[in-house]
């Protein structure tokens, strides 16, 4: 039982991954290997001077497993509520979770299935988003979504800000109190 699986390893996932398994949230991370950052080359990305996707996407993985989270290849193909959580069914195997963070870019096939309102995008060349509130949760408690997938500007940016916002909204309310993960700089 994980306490949060989080669908996508892009800027999005991988950054609310880093915050989850940073937490101390047994964290799991199942990716299909699509992202459209991959095709990216970043030179607006504050505080890198220009980075590649492909490298971008990689170190995003590796600061997320540095803290413990565990990242798998996979296509999760739906989301079924069980009585502890939600149990998070791929083509090759089944994780149960008690939330769920979508960070699927510009894939929300999931949507229907799983029984998650969409709606449509309003960034250039982004269809259909899921239907989040501000905070990020979606039409069913304990499922969440992050990203391109949320509607957030599609900039690697504001997605990777936008997984970071929804992890420490989902963390906060595992807490029962507000999260902040602050390390201060040894003098
Ligand atoms: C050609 C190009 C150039 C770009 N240039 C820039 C730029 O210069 N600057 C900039 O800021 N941004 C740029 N971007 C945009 C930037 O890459 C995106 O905004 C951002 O990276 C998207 O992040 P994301 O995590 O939301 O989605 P993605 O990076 O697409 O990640 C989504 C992940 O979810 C996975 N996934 C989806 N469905 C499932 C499923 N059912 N099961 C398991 N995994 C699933 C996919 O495999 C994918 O790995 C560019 C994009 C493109 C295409």
């Amino acid at each position: 039982m994980y306490d949060i699986i989080i669908v996508g390893a892009g800027p999005a996932g991988a950054s609310a991954a880093l915050f989850t398994a940073k937490a101390g949230k047994k964290t799991l991370v199942i990716d299909s290997d699509k992202s459209i950052t991959k095709r990216a080359w970043i030179e607006n990305h504050y505080g890198v001077m220009e980075i590649t996707g492909p490298d971008l996407v990689e170190i995003g993985k590796k600061q997320a497993a540095k803290f413990g989270a565990e990242i798998i290849e996979d296509k999760v193909v739906n989301i079924a509520k069980t009585d502890a959580g939600f149990r998070v069914e791929a083509e090759k195997s089944s994780f149960e979770a008690q939330q769920v963070i979508l960070a699927t870019g510009v894939l929300v096939d999931l949507a229907e299935k799983a029984g998650l309102k969409t709606k449509p995008g309003t960034e250039p060349r982004i269809k259909t988003v899921f239907d989040v509130d501000a905070e990020g949760k979606t039409n069913i408690d304990g499922i969440w979504a992050a990203g391109t997938a949320a509607g957030v500007s599609v900039h690697s940016i504001i997605t990777a800000g936008d997984g970071a916002k929804v992890a420490i909204n989902v963390i906060s309310q595992l807490n029962g109190e507000r999260y902040v993960d602050h390390d201060v700089l040894k003098s």
